[in-house]
């Protein structure tokens, strides 16, 4: 075997011993009868996402396959929490690595990039993919295109993967089987990996992905057409795509329910209240549709548990989501949220906002 490929899969191995789990933090909700929401924190990551866990994934499969050597030049299109994972792998292993992210990333993962060695390539949002390809092959390098390869780089029954961590940190709850795992979408692996391990352990767990405004995931659920496109970026940095990615795999997903992006934003400004901490826009539209999962399980009155995630950290967002001139900008009117999110945590009611949520279950 090729010394420098051993060497590189020693190092990324001596990274992972000296790496921990992730926490699973419980989320009280006194009014919300028998229902525990609990978050798997992916922030605490050193590089600030569950991106972590990808990159590494990518870097092994890269490797294993031939495709990344000794001076391979590494080229991602990422709207940023892949890229600054990926360029941390790449300068453990010595690699150059350029970016190719939309021209709205923000500051600070483009910082990030920076920090870790990496490169950024400014196109527009829709423009990423054709562009890493195109710069990769200039280049002779290799694009690891995780929209493609990130359910089939995941090791889905186990190697500590996300499911498996989760599983087991739920073992000493009261109900250490949840009712629902709900998720977002971005390359659709998080989802994926989730999907299979519970069918591979026949869990009678079921998964929920939540989707943003601009995006063609709910579509494509609902409708089951791979070729819907939309021009839009979606306004939540990591999730919801202009295309049905090759690694969002719908069969697994027992119900998707569409968050407006003002309804993520209210979440996170009271979550921030609950919890003590800031997250991204991601983990919002998550705990919205947790919380819209919750409200429908406690009327039964039957004790159980949901597990959602905080994906990444709030301190990327500070110029946006928390921002009150950024969100009066763009129009957003967080209010209604505001005051639904508000009388479910202290009186357990949970107002239907009509024509906002969609909500499609299989
Ligand atoms: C990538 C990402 C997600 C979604 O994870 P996937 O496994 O790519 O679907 C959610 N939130 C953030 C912040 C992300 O970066």
């Amino acid at each position: 075997m090729n010394a420098w490929l051993k060497k590189a899969l020693y190092r990324i191995e001596a990274d992972y011993q000296r790496s921990s789990d992730t926490h699973l933090v419980r989320v009280g909700f006194p009014q919300a009868g028998k229902v525990s929401l609990y978050l798997k924190d992916e922030s605490t990551h050193p590089t600030g996402s569950l991106k972590r866990r990808l990159a590494r994934s990518l870097f092994l499969y890269g490797l294993c396959n031939g495709d990344i050597r000794d001076g391979t030049t590494i080229v991602e299109s990422s709207s940023g929490n892949t890229a600054v994972s990926e360029a941390y792998f790449a300068q453990l292993l010595g690699l150059p690595f350029i970016a190719v992210v939309p021209a709205g990333t923000s500051r600070e993962k483009v910082d990030k990039i920076g920090f870790y060695g990496g490169t950024c390539h400014f196109v527009a949002g829709s423009q990423i993919y054709a562009e890493a390809e195109r710069l990769a092959s200039e280049l002779n390098g290799h694009y690891m295109d995780q929209f493609t390869n990130a359910e089939r780089a995941t090791d889905w029954r186990g190697n500590n993967n996300i499911a498996e961590s989760i599983f087991q940190q739920m073992k000493y709850e009261p109900s250490p089987v949840p009712s629902w795992v709900v998720v977002s979408a971005g390359t659709g692996g998080t989802s994926s990996t989730i999907g299979r391990f519970i069918r591979y352990k026949s869990y009678a767990t079921r998964l929920c992905v939540a989707d943003p405004s601009n995006s063609v995931f709910f579509d494509h659920y609902l409708t089951g057409d791979k070729s819907l496109r939309t021009d839009q970026s979606s306004n939540i940095e990591g999730i919801g795509r202009p295309r049905v990615e090759p690694s969002f795999n719908c069969a697994l997903v027992d119900k998707m329910i569409k968050v407006p992006d003002a309804a993520a934003f209210a979440t996170l400004r009271f979550l921030e209240g609950i919890i003590g901490r800031r997250c991204g826009g991601s983990t919002g539209t998550n705990v919205y549709a947790a919380l819209q999962v919750i409200a429908e399980l406690a009327e039964s009155g039957k004790p159980s548990s949901i597990v959602s995630m905080i994906c990444d950290g709030g301190e990327r967002y500070l110029d946006t989501y928390y921002n009150d001139a950024w969100l009066a900008e763009q129009g957003f009117n967080l209010q209604p949220y505001t005051d639904q999110l508000t009388a479910f945590y202290e009186r357990g009611v949970w107002s239907e906002l009509s024509g906002e949520v969609r909500i499609c279950e299989k």
